[in-house]
């Protein structure tokens, strides 16, 4: 069995813009370059983890639109990256139907799962790339493709950008954890909380990051990410920030990141 092996986060919030396609490569670049297997689901319509992976859409021949509603084995849809160990599921406009096609299916919220541990149960026997972890990209609302994502996973890494409002919507984002909880995956928690495009130079990033760990506490991790130029460039070349440029401030703070995760991890077991 090897499902108890792989850690299963979705990077979640429903508010758009807010980092989790750029913390879902570049925390999944930092996490293979030590050393761990990680696969990326895109899960947005958008496709924007794709194409910051470099996949180009003709690449994208099976996605986890097949996935979810073709059930289409999992690692016919796998694709390689750059990135050494950093494999990729990837996402096209088709997600934007998922809603609709799903509507009348009662089991509708567990496709997801359902694919990821049959896939990590075959993994092992077969010779399959078993993943450490696996890093669910969601797209910006609580639909049915969130809830999917919740349901897989073990749990929620949460992106919040450090601006005025932080917080604003973050309750109903825990609000659909409970329910999710109370329900299709009574398991899932919240890994973590991680600010993003900080600005030093402005002092509401610092107020909206004091009131955030007011609330949240040690959910939120002490790495920061740092608003950074090259963080958003990175993607026009279909290259994580790590390939693009190792040393500028936002690899290095998702350096950072992928190790307090690490640790966290370890603490957890
Ligand atoms: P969506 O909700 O649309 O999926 P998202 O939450 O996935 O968005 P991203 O796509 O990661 O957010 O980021 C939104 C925009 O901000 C992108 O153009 C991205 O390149 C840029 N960006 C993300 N993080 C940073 C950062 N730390 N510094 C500068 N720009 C950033
Ligand atoms: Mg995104």
């Amino acid at each position: 069995m090897g499902f108890e092996k792989t850690r299963i986060l979705a990077v979640a919030n429903q508010k758009g813009g807010v980092g989790k396609t750029t913390t879902a490569i570049n925390l999944g670049t930092a996490l293979a370059a030590v050393g761990r297997n990680v696969l990326v689901i895109d899960f947005d319509a958008q496709g924007n983890a794709s194409t910051g992976l470099g996949i180009t859409r003709p690449e994208r021949q099976m996605t986890s639109y097949d996935i979810v509603v073709d059930a289409t084995p999992l690692e016919e849809a796998i694709l390689e990256t750059l990135v050494p160990r950093l494999h990729i599921v990837p996402g096209d406009e088709n997600l934007a139907g998922v809603e609709m096609e799903l509507a009348d299916d009662p089991r509708r919220s567990y496709r997801l799962r359902d694919a990821v541990r049959s896939y990590a149960n075959r993994a092992a026997e077969s010779g399959l790339t078993q993943y450490d972890y696996i890093l669910i990209d969601c797209p910006p609302s609580l639909s049915s493709l969130t809830i999917n994502a919740m349901t897989a996973a073990h749990s929620l890494l949460v992106p919040l950008q450090c601006e005025f409002l932080a917080l604003e919507g973050l309750s109903q984002l825990l609000r659909t954890v409970e329910v999710v909880r109370n329900g299709l995956n009574p398991e899932l928690d919240i890994q973590g909380v991680v600010l993003t495009m900080y600005d030093r130079r402005n002092n509401l990033s610092d107020q909206v990051a004091d009131e955030v760990r007011a609330v949240l506490g040690t959910k939120v991790y002490n790495t920061v990410i740092p608003r950074n130029v090259r963080l958003s460039e990175a993607p026009s070349f279909g290259k994580p920030a790590l390939l693009y440029d190792y040393r500028c401030p936002g690899s290095e703070a998702y350096i950072r990141l992928a190790s307090e995760l690490l640790q966290r991890e370890r603490s957890r077991r």
